[in-house]
């Protein structure tokens, strides 16, 4: 398989919706939930992006007055969803569909978290450097290409996705080499 291929297999469907902090923060921040979730993560306080913080996250939903969500879909072609993979040929369709699509958005979002004087909310982990100075404990050699992700500092992404986007969240079939119909991607500017 290579990259030609992958791209054939998938179409990106993006989606944006803007809410106020308050209200985002009243339906969807729990950061006890999320913080349990990246407790068990190998990232979890490996990584600049991740908790544990010095600070307290959650300050940082009172310092904007919005949020716009960025939403993309995923979606896989039939040809995708009806083909079994073996786990390093899914892990090169999502390399190559999924943290593209992120990838490709961080730089286009960085823009606009300029233009707002905002906040940019990734997905997941900061993959900027091969490897996070966090791990020999040292300072982040680029702080503005770390973007904290939603769920680092207390968003419900999964519930966000489904309440507002109307979305119900798909899975890998790791153990039978299944892609889901769709895999999601939601990222944020705070402003
Ligand atoms: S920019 Fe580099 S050092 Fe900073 S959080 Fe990202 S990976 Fe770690």
């Amino acid at each position: 398989m290579n990259l030609e291929e992958v791209k054939k297999l998938y179409t990106p469907i993006q989606t944006t919706k803007t809410l106020t902090t308050e209200e985002y923060k009243e339906k969807y921040v729990n950061l006890e939930v999320t913080l349990k979730a990246c407790r068990e993560c190998p990232n979890y306080s490996q990584n600049w992006a991740c908790p544990e913080f010095n600070y307290n996250p959650l300050e940082k939903w009172d310092k904007y007055a919005n949020i716009e969500l960025i939403y993309t879909k995923i979606k896989y072609t039939p040809k995708a969803i009806n083909t079994t993979y073996n786990m390093e040929e899914i892990g090169f369709i999502i390399e190559n569909t999924l943290f593209l699509e992120r990838n490709k958005l961080i730089p286009q979002l960085e823009e606009k978290e300029k233009q707002l004087n905002g906040e940019l909310l990734s997905a997941g982990y900061c993959g900027y450097c091969e490897k996070c100075a966090r791990i020999e404990k040292e300072k982040c050699k680029y702080p503005d290409k770390c973007h904290n992700s939603i769920e680092s500092i207390g968003g419900l992404a999964i519930d966000t996705i489904e309440g507002e986007f109307n979305e119900e969240m798909k899975w890998i079939d790791m153990e039978n080499g299944k892609l889901p119909e769709n895999l999601s991607l939601l990222m944020a500017i705070l402003y």
